[in-house]
């Protein structure tokens, strides 16, 4: 009984709710082999080398906000996503991970010469396996433009030829793309199913070319925000629950000890009999609806959402400051100039801003109303260097006091509401722009998975002509 995850984009935090529900009811099934391709290597290798699910859940989240903050997201030229993608895995991976990785992991990439998959299961070292997934997850123009070498070898997305690899006998086989896998969303499309629309991923897969799917693959390409990544990853473990329990596997805690207690390690072993009576069993949910996540993954994703308020709260602050800045700058050249000295220094001395701010008559409980929701001294136990702000954003904690006299101001009221008129539409713009984009890339990919080479080079020519103009 061995496992393979697809390769899904920013939508790896599906097979973390998988893998979780996995853990809990059936742990035999990760015991074996594990396959991937793209970020379906990340959660295997992740698995292989018994990385703590929580942290699984960390690193997808900051990965997801680190290429969100960026303007375009992952298609910013001045992120490297592979790069990113590194740092984590360098991060979490066990130093022996090669050694726990050989004959267990199975990693599914391309060769971009000819097209063909390539699977790899024996490592050297740690930076093998870390090489091996960077390039079994290398989208082009995605994840940069020079593709990277494996063992001298020139590798692309695993994806382009096999996106769920499989081994000989049972696998089981998971994606967030509703399909013929055993693990996947259910759709609601009947149409698609009606016209037996499908886009093969794979030798022994495919998905359904359903609106839902269409929606899902344009948002694999752009970094999801926590709460959809919480939904995300509650549909992985919903969906894994299905799966068990169409097999009979779903069971109490007690009658799973015993199965491991004796050594079971097949579906057939841990089915449960129906003449087994357990009362803890029947207590067990019924709905798939009602099946939570772990509290020790929602956990996790609270603390990243405070984290989150926090950097917005510093961002919005950053952002009433310049504000101020401005206004005291134009009151300056507008008043009568009787101290042309200190004024000057104003202009071009960032420092003095501070010592004119300090001026302002400030009520004593006033940082309190108008700090950001979180005390400024937890700021400091920020830990995630990664998505944390620049280090001048605890100076702005500090200073928070001169927003007060601004908040009572309507003309800086109103330019704030412009200003997040402004953000919000050049966001939505972003937004639009990046699925049109990652629309075109996977277009482009499934073209040559389909044999159209010529379509694809297409459009990826296109892609880079509107990449080199926008700049
Ligand atoms: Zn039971």
């Amino acid at each position: 009984m061995n496992i393979s995850f697809a390769g899904c984009g920013f939508m790896g935090i599906y097979h973390v709710g998988v893998a979780a529900c996995l853990k809990t009811y059936a742990p035999f099934i990760l015991e074996n082999k594990i396959a991937g391709a793209s970020a379906g290597t990340m959660a295997a290798a992740a698995l292989v080398g018994g990385v703590p699910l929580p942290d699984m859940v960390r690193e997808c989240v900051q990965l997801a906000c680190l290429a969100s903050e960026k303007i375009l997201g992952p298609f910013n030229p001045n992120f490297n996503i592979s790069n990113s993608i590194r740092d984590g895995l360098r991060r979490v991976l066990p130093d022996d991970i090669h050694i726990l990785a050989t004959t267990r992991l199975y990693i599914s990439m391309t060769r971009l010469a000819d097209g063909t998959n390539w699977i790899v299961s024996d490592f050297d070292s740690k930076d093998d396996v870390i090489n091996a997934i960077l390039g079994s997850s290398f989208i082009p123009l995605f994840s940069g433009l020079f593709p990277p070498k494996f063992r001298d070898v020139t590798v692309v997305d695993g994806g382009y030829s096999d996106n769920v690899p499989t081994f000989l006998g049972t696998t089981i086989t998971v994606s967030p793309f509703h399909g013929n896998q055993d693990i996947c969303p259910e759709d609601d499309s009947e149409m698609a199913h009606l016209l037996g629309f499908k886009l093969p991923t794979g030798p022994d897969t495919n998905i359904t070319l359903s609106a839902e799917n269409m929606e899902r693959l344009g948002k694999s390409m752009i970094p999801p925000k926590i709460e959809d990544m919480i939904v995300l990853c509650k549909q992985g473990y919903q969906d894994a629950f299905r799966f068990l329990r169409s097999r009979n596997i779903i069971q109490c805690e007690n009658c799973r000890t015993q199965k491991i207690n004796a050594g079971y390690k097949k579906i057939e072993e841990w089915r449960k009999l129906s003449n087994e009576s357990c009362t803890l069993c029947q207590a067990l949910p019924q709905s798939i609806h009602s099946v939570e996540l772990p509290n020790d993954l929602l956990d996790v994703f609270n603390e990243e959402l405070e984290e989150e308020r926090k950097r917005a709260g510093r961002v919005s602050f950053k952002v009433a400051k310049e504000d101020l800045n401005e206004a005291d700058h134009n009151i300056e050249n507008a008043t009568p100039n009787t101290n042309s000295a200190e004024a000057s220094t104003s202009e071009i001395e960032p420092t003095s801003i501070d010592s004119n701010i300090k001026e302002v008559p400030i009520p004593s409980n006033s940082q309190q109303e108008v700090a950001p929701p979180i005390a400024s001294d937890n700021i400091n136990e920020n830990t995630h260097k990664e998505v944390a702000p620049k280090e001048d954003a605890s100076h702005d904690d500090i200073d928070h006091p001169v927003c007060k006299p601004d908040t009572n101001d309507p003309n800086e009221n109103d330019s704030k509401s412009k200003i997040d008129t402004t953000v919000k539409a050049a966001n939505k713009i972003t937004e639009a722009i990046v699925v049109v984009k990652g629309t075109l890339c996977k277009l482009g990919l499934f073209a040559l998975n389909e044999g159209y080479p010529f379509l694809s080079l297409a459009l990826m020519c296109f892609l880079i002509f509107k990449a080199l103009r926008s700049r």
